[in-house]
């Protein structure tokens, strides 16, 4: 199923995002852990890309079986920026033998060696760039893109970062997801602006439920998000104590959900990073709000 289908539906929804193994070794209980996500019947369930491409092949391992087994719809994640045309080209080749529909159009994070490099010889330089590899591919895949309501650490400032967008917009893309963010009116603000500068497709918002003491520090460093007050109070209090930094951490996520749907939004994706009893414990939480 094309998401772009799904997204026109007036239903509430969840969908997952889980994440490839790095090992072999580490393939089956990736697996199981996705299966056990994918038995919640999300909406959909994305499949992460491993930066550099090393893993590509479990991400299309991982998204076929959850498909194929579970009949949930499955978004294949792809970056391009550290990668040739011809590899890029033989990945959308192994996505179409795989029945992928719905793709991820990613630029990557580039990789530290590469920093200082000229750029003008790099096959791509943007995610836009992908999205127009994939768009000619003529396989009709439906692609998402990434935005980011707290603007991307690389741009000058939110008016650029909105311009490039549009531009993903324009190549193909038919919707997009977003950073994590832990303060709801940063995106209700981003999802005005973009509105104002004629970006029309579905927005699905990326929750993030902190569960963890540990990964806070690691998820506030990669995204740059803002903590609101509130949220730091939960993770001054709770952060050493395991247990309660959960419940608390899927307790704020919840909220933040509930307050999305409330003003108009119909799914919401949340980072579930393989931890089925997370995903399960939102899930419950919504069991009457949720409509599928
Ligand atoms: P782009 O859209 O190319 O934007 C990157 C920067 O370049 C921005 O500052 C933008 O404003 C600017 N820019 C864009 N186009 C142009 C242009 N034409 N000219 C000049 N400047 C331009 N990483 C992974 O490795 N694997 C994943 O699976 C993965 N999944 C993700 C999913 C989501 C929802 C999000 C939000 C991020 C994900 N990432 C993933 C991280 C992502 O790869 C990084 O955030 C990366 O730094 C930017 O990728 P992008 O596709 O947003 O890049």
């Amino acid at each position: 199923m094309k998401l772009s289908e799904l997204f026109c539906k007036e239903s509430l929804s969840l969908s997952f995002e889980v994440f490839p193994p790095k090992t072999d070794t580490a393939f089956e209980s990736v697996r199981l852990a996705t299966e056990e996500i994918a038995a919640l019947r999300p909406s959909f369930m994305s499949v992460t890309y491993g930066a550099g491409g090393g893993t590509s092949k479990y991400t299309l391992d991982i998204a076929r079986n959850i498909k194929e087994s579970y009949g949930v719809p499955t978004l294949a994640h792809l970056t391009c920026v550290s990668s040739t045309r011809e590899t890029v080209r033989e990945r959308i080749r192994d996505m179409i033998d795989s029945g992928i529909e719905n793709v991820m159009a990613l630029r990557g994070d580039i990789p530290e060696e590469k920093l200082g490099e000229d750029r003008t010889g790099w096959h791509y330089r943007h995610a836009v760039d992908l999205i127009n590899e994939l768009s000619e591919s003529g396989h009709g895949f439906c692609i998402g893109a990434a935005c980011y309501p707290e603007v991307h650490p690389e741009s000058a400032d939110q008016r650029e970062d909105i311009k490039y967008l549009k531009e993903k917009v324009d190549a193909g893309c038919s919707f997009l997801t977003t950073q994590m963010f832990f303060d709801n009116n940063l995106l209700y603000n981003f999802l005005y602006k973009i509105r104002e500068a004629g970006i029309t497709v579905p927005v699905i918002p990326g929750i993030m439920p902190i569960t963890n003491g540990k990964q806070i520090e690691r998820a506030i460093k990669l995204s740059g998000s803002f903590m609101p007050q509130r949220f730091k109070s939960l993770v001054d209090k709770f952060g050493d104590n395991p247990l309660a930094m959960k419940q608390a951490g899927i307790a704020y996520a919840t909220d933040q959900i509930i307050d999305l749907f409330a003003n108009g939004i119909k799914n919401v994706h949340v980072y579930s990073m393989n931890k089925p009893d997370v995903a399960r414990a939102i899930q419950n939480n919504l069991s009457d709000i949720i409509t599928k």
